[in-house]
């Protein structure tokens, strides 16, 4: 398992940065620049990785078969939790290979259901300067809901620095004393959590029990958890969070994820002997 000291103190440089923005691209590069390097575009289905959207959208349209639902907000398609820091401008529901969906949205002043067939910008449905957090439950008739989050403009409280030391102490303690980790511990020593908070928690949760797990030789199970782990995390931006991905994507055989490893972490040195190899670095 990875050291944590290293970009801990990464972590509190970005603080307020948590979260993947879809409107990173926009920025100015100025702005660009001081924050970690952005990340891959990641198939809401399997681990795949690309470097652009339109990539993964004929991804998604080759390998996943005939029926699919995804969401695309912003330019970018979103797995299941999405950072519109400046407002929403696009939210396009795309449902492949089935006649037709049924709808929920809610957030604050907007609840409405709808069919949608095909291809349709929800948009229209939210008001321009919704602020706040809007959630879409899709449902192809007969089939399993999904579910997508979209905070526009505000984020719900995350409380980066303590997450972290609480992380830290506890995934170290279970390492040391080779005891399994337990969730309601964890969640006692936090207090009331936000859903983010709540989400970032879970991921370190599952990334620790997943490591625990191959400890004691349950690689079935553990294999499970990491997977668990990866979809949790992806969304968040911290430098801990990071580095998971990039502990995460090693234990996957994705060594492009490295290339979101911060400078200045462990995890850094094997994105330059995976991707990098012959700079003088
Ligand atoms: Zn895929």
């Amino acid at each position: 398992m990875a050291d944590w000291k290293d970009f801990f103190e990464d972590n509190k440089e970005h603080f307020g940065q948590f979260l993947d923005s879809l409107a990173e691209r926009r920025s100015s590069k100025r702005a660009h620049e001081a924050l970690p390097v952005p990340p891959l575009r990641f198939c809401p289905l399997c681990h795949a990785a690309f470097i652009e959207d339109s990539e993964l959208a004929i991804h998604i349209r080759s390998l996943h078969g005939q029926q699919y639902i995804y969401l695309r907000v912003n330019g970018r398609i979103i797995r299941d939790l999405g950072w519109a820091d400046r407002g929403i401008s696009e939210l396009r529901l795309v449902s492949l290979g089935f006649p037709r969906v049924q709808v929920e949205i809610c957030g604050p002043q907007v609840h409405k259901f709808l069919d949608v067939r095909g291809d349709e910008d929800l948009k229209r449905l939210v008001p321009a300067d919704f602020e706040g957090e809007l959630t879409l439950r899709v449902t192809p008739p007969g089939n399993r809901e999904s579910q997508f989050t979209i905070y526009s403009r505000s984020l719900p409280e995350f409380r980066c620095e303590a997450l972290d030391a609480l992380i830290q102490t506890m995934s170290l303690r279970c390492f040391e004393a080779d005891h399994e980790p337990d969730i309601i511990e964890w969640r006692e020593r936090m207090g009331e959590t936000s859903a983010l908070e709540n989400r970032y928690l879970n991921g370190f949760f599952e990334y620790t029990l997943a490591f625990f797990l191959e400890k004691t030789r349950q690689f079935r199970k553990a294999k499970e958890h990491f997977e668990e782990a990866f979809g949790l995390l992806l969304p968040f931006r911290t430098a801990l969070s990071l580095s998971a991905q990039c502990v995460l994507g090693l234990r996957m055989n994705c060594f492009g994820v490295l290339a979101k490893a911060p400078s200045k972490s462990v995890v850094s040195s094997l994105d330059v002997f995976f991707n990098k190899p012959f700079p003088s670095n």
